[in-house]
């Protein structure tokens, strides 16, 4: 197959590896592991990671729309099974109902509409029920939760009900540790009413990756991990509980459990050397101090390189930093590499990831731009194509 792209990202198999094993290592022997692969798998590319993952261990994946569910579905090697924790559109219940799709149930019309098609299909809707314990964004309350359960009860053959879940209002950080706890109190009281009710059987889950990490007692029967599999820490709040939790008072002295999968790199499509004094680039956002070698590379904001790093970024080559110069463009940037004598065209340039000694994490790209690491991640654009190597 032809591949003209100008970048290419490549997902580390052993960093993955790694990662699940980590995390698998955190939770108990019986939980389960559900692999998020929300946002294009959290920008690593939905159709190369989920045989990925499945070829690491991973048997249970969760997207948030249905459009997502389709896209894993195609991808997979294994018979893994799906969840979807929000959007359904169109005639995506009955398509998941055919499937075997698990997804979740947080209000009563979709309640009702799973009923009909099971009923028409002939199939049982796998269903999750949401519960509100203060979040305040989707979930049932505890009227619609004891109307659903009657509802549920009078209509068994169309429904198998896998699990009961909510989700945490910012584990990631000690402010909301009350909320949180809360929250934790409220659905073990909830899944103790239904109990009582006669409902058994169904997998208790609530926690994400820094909710499992820090509070342990969330990881109940099912854990859903995005972003730490993924080689990041959800905050650095996170990353230093884990540290202190073990010991480890001087970051430096221990090795990062999780690693970084993915490397986004390019190459110099051209090198020129540069008069002192000289603007470079549109307008005159960078003047020349001296003799300057100036690469270009052939990735812009179009690509997902933030206008904002103009002046600002950085990128590797040959093992060292150059720093991005001038305006970066739609479709091509300019970075100053007179430091690097022997850099020439070809040169392998990483936008993130590591090069010999040196790294771009996520996260100092983050820093320059003021976006998350979910959102740099998440907007990676899905045209570049994306490679699995060791
Ligand atoms: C995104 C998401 C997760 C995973 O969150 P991470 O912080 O990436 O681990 C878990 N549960 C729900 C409902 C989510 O939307």
């Amino acid at each position: 197959m032809h591949n003209f792209s100008s970048s290419i990202i490549e997902l580390s198999e052993s960093a993955l590896q790694n990662n699940i094993s980590f995390l698998k290592s955190q939770i108990a022997p019986n939980v389960l592991f559900s692999s998020v692969v929300k946002g294009n798998a959290y920008g690593h590319g939905i159709e190369v990671f989920v045989p990925l993952a499945e070829r690491c261990g991973i048997n249970h994946f969760s997207t948030f729309s249905a459009n997502e569910a389709l896209h894993a579905k195609r991808s997979l090697t294994n018979d893994s099974d799906i969840m979807i924790m929000g959007d359904m559109e169109g005639d995506s219940l009955q398509w998941a109902i055919e499937n075997g799709i698990e997804f979740y149930i947080f209000d009563l019309e979709r309640l009702h509409e799973a009923h009909s098609w099971a009923k028409k299909i002939g199939k049982k809707a796998y269903i999750h029920l949401e519960l509100e314990t203060g979040l305040n964004r989707t979930g049932l309350n505890n009227k619609s939760l004891e109307t659903a359960v009657k509802y549920i009860q009078n209509n068994q053959d169309s429904f198998i009900i896998k699990g009961i879940c909510t989700h945490y209002a910012g584990a990631e950080t000690v402010n909301n540790y009350l909320r949180i706890q809360n929250q934790i109190k409220r659905f073990n009281e909830q899944c103790g009413w239904l109990r009582s009710r006669g409902l058994t059987g169904f997998l208790m889950h609530s926690a994400c990756s820094a909710a499992m990490l820090t509070y342990p007692e969330t990881q109940m029967d099912m854990v859903r991990i995005g972003i730490a599999q993924y080689g990041y820490w959800p905050s650095q709040e996170t990353q230093m509980h884990y540290y202190l939790k073990n010991g480890v008072r001087d970051k430096k002295k221990i090795v990062d459990p999780l690693k970084r999968i993915i490397k986004w790199k390019s190459q110099i499509t051209s090198v020129k050397e540069v008069e002192p004094g000289e603007f470079v680039g549109y307008g005159t956002y960078y003047l020349t101090q001296r003799k300057q070698k100036i690469a270009s590379v052939p990735i812009g904001y179009a690509h997902g390189f933030a206008r904002s790093l103009s002046n600002l970024g950085m990128v590797l080559v040959r093992g060292r930093r150059a720093p991005v110069v001038g305006l970066v463009n739609m479709n091509m940037m300019m970075a100053d590499v007179s430091n690097i004598p022997d850099a020439k065209i070809h040169d392998e340039v990483v936008i993130i990831g590591k090069q010999k000694n040196l790294q771009m994490s996520v996260a100092s790209f983050s820093d320059m731009t003021n976006y998350l690491n979910y959102e740099v991640l998440v907007r990676l654009p899905s045209e570049i194509p994306r490679v699995v190597v060791n």
